[in-house]
């Protein structure tokens, strides 16, 4: 059986490899055609799930709602100045968890990426004999990863408005 990158191939892509490794893993891409397209499937669905994270973290309008909430609260508490903090203060701790929501979120999902890739990894090299069934497998979780993603996605919209 010929040897493939199996482990370090996630290692490769998140530079966690030494000198000599690295350059092991880039000599076996040189004449492994199965590993090099195997590479490329995976860094379009790590950059996939990326893009949709960064998406998630930052509303395009959010600085925009933000300081709508503010001038909308300072309106209100002309008329009833005694309760400006309780809801400003309110307002900027959520914000604030929001944040910090996201900056959790992003360490599980990285976890949940670098399962995937093992597993689309795996499932490949499994397979491998079977042109029909690999591609098939790849698809497969391509699928799962934007459906988990979505979810997510509207997990977090539903927790936060
Ligand atoms: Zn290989």
């Amino acid at each position: 059986m010929t040897y493939h990158l199996e482990d370090q191939l996630s290692a490769y892509m998140d530079g966690e490899l030494t000198v000599e490794e690295r350059q092991q893993v880039e000599s076996h891409l040189e004449s492994c055609e199965s590993c090099q397209v195997l590479l490329e499937e995976l860094l379009s669905v790590q950059s996939t799930v990326i893009h949709a994270f960064g998406r998630i973290q930052e509303p395009e309008d959010l600085e925009i709602r933000v300081l709508q909430a503010l001038s909308d609260k300072k309106e209100r508490a002309t008329a009833e100045k005694g309760w400006l903090l309780v809801p400003l203060a309110a307002f900027v701790s959520l914000v604030i968890l929001w944040f910090a929501a996201g900056a959790i979120f992003a360490k599980v999902l990285h976890g949940f990426l670098k399962l995937m890739i093992a597993l689309v990894y795996m499932g490949s090299h499994l397979l491998s004999g079977v042109p029909v069934l690999s591609g098939l497998t790849v698809l497969l979780s391509l699928l799962i990863i934007t459906a988990s993603v979505y979810s997510l996605r509207r997990l977090l919209q539903t927790s936060t408005s």
